[in-house]
């Protein structure tokens, strides 16, 4: 840790480095830039002279596939940028192939749905491959298989796809390589006395607030998908980093001090089950909890349906649910013993009036505490 109490990316054993389209690919003509993936894989090898595992979260296929099919325009449908994913990510896996292979570092590809992390086989399954991969020294470089990928299971952005991808491989540290430098207290463009943030201890509302809105129309990228990110990694007990990836060599960079910003990860160190909980992207419900319960949770203990002033949305019983603070905010993560439809019927009562209520004897708990992960 240095004198500003960031961390050094020379700690991280287990390394994840996300990579955006734009600085890939150049915008005007749609090539990719190799000299700058080139010096990126001098330092990627530098990390793993030093011994840390390196796995990549690329963007840049449906960028690098349009001009090769001639999709010129600027908005494409979903289906041309699936088409356009499909021919880009070839060029892709190639480019990185050559770039790592001057460094005679093993290149594999692998392309993730959103289904292959929520679905927890699966997730053990694509696990057990990353890690092996790993264990015989090659480079994982991964993208989400957007040839398949429809709007609804679709991650569309790879900041949460990297996040989900640290937290399940327990990788220590992520760095979003960005074309910003960090997270200001406002965006810099539109406001001069912007404040620049170098370390974020606990993601409050705050916090939230200085990503403003999503961009319109605009799904992926943007600062309140790093955020989001961040969440998910933080909460998987692994640190991350927004850095400025436009220069060359940003990695070497980074470790020389350029300015960044750092989120520290969650003191608690998490099971694996644990991060899958907090990593889930796509939660079917919320829970919205009075301010005792969440002293409770606080204090590492379940929830009961006590403390809960109102269900929202449609799930099942060990669904993934969201669980709120009055003022809305998200303050854990939990799968539900109970569905929507019984938790409706429990809210506000003691458990002890469960088996009257429903007719029938179920936990105690609306959600264990081993089934449950502060955010
Ligand atoms: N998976 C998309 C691609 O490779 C990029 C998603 C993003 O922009 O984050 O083109």
């Amino acid at each position: 840790m240095s004198a500003t109490g960031q961390p050094a990316l020379a700690e991280a054993k287990r390394l994840v480095v996300k990579i955006g389209s734009a600085l890939l690919v150049d915008e005007a003509s749609g090539a990719l830039r190799q000299d700058w993936l080139n010096a990126l894989a001098d330092d990627l090898a530098v990390q793993k002279d030093r011994g840390a595992e390196v796995i990549v979260v690329s963007s840049g296929s449906i960028a690098l596939g349009r001009r090769h099919l001639g999709l010129t325009r600027k908005a494409v449908r979903l289906e041309e940028q699936q088409a356009a994913a499909a021919t880009g990510q070839i060029r892709l896996a190639h480019a990185y192939q050559s770039a790592l292979g001057r460094h005679d570092i093993t290149v594999a590809q692998i392309l993730l749905t959103l289904a292959d992390t929520e679905q927890r086989r699966r997730h053990l399954n694509a696990r057990n491959t990353l890690n092996t991969l790993l264990r015989l020294g090659a480079v994982p470089v991964i993208n989400e298989n957007d040839t398949v990928a429809t709007t609804e299971i679709r991650f569309g952005d790879n900041d949460r796809l990297a996040a989900r991808v640290a937290a399940m491989m327990n990788a220590d540290a992520l760095v979003l390589l960005s074309d910003i430098d960090g997270l200001y207290s406002a965006d810099p463009k539109l406001d001069s006395s912007a404040r620049f943030i170098p370390l974020v201890a606990t993601i409050t509302g705050q916090i939230e607030a200085m990503a403003g809105r999503a961009p319109v129309g605009y799904s992926s990228g943007g600062m309140v998908t790093k955020l989001q990110a961040a969440r998910i990694a933080v909460a998987g007990g692994c640190r991350m980093v927004i850095a400025d990836g436009r220069r060359k060599h940003p990695l070497a960079a980074l470790a020389d001090g350029a300015r960044c910003t750092w989120f520290l990860a969650g003191v608690e160190p998490l099971t694996a089950r644990k991060r899958w909980i907090a990593g889930s992207l796509k939660p079917t419900g919320r829970l919205v909890v009075d301010a005792g319960a969440l002293r409770a949770l606080q204090s590492g203990r379940s929830l009961l349906p006590a403390g809960v002033t109102a269900v929202e949305g449609l799930f099942e019983r060990g669904d993934a649910v969201v669980v709120l603070g009055t003022d809305g905010v998200e303050v854990a993560r939990g799968l539900c013993a109970y569905s929507a439809r019984e938790a409706r019927l429990i809210l506000g009562h003691k458990s002890s009036e469960i088996e009257a209520r429903l007719g029938y004897r179920g936990r105690e708990e609306l959600i264990h505490r081993d089934d449950l992960v502060l955010m």
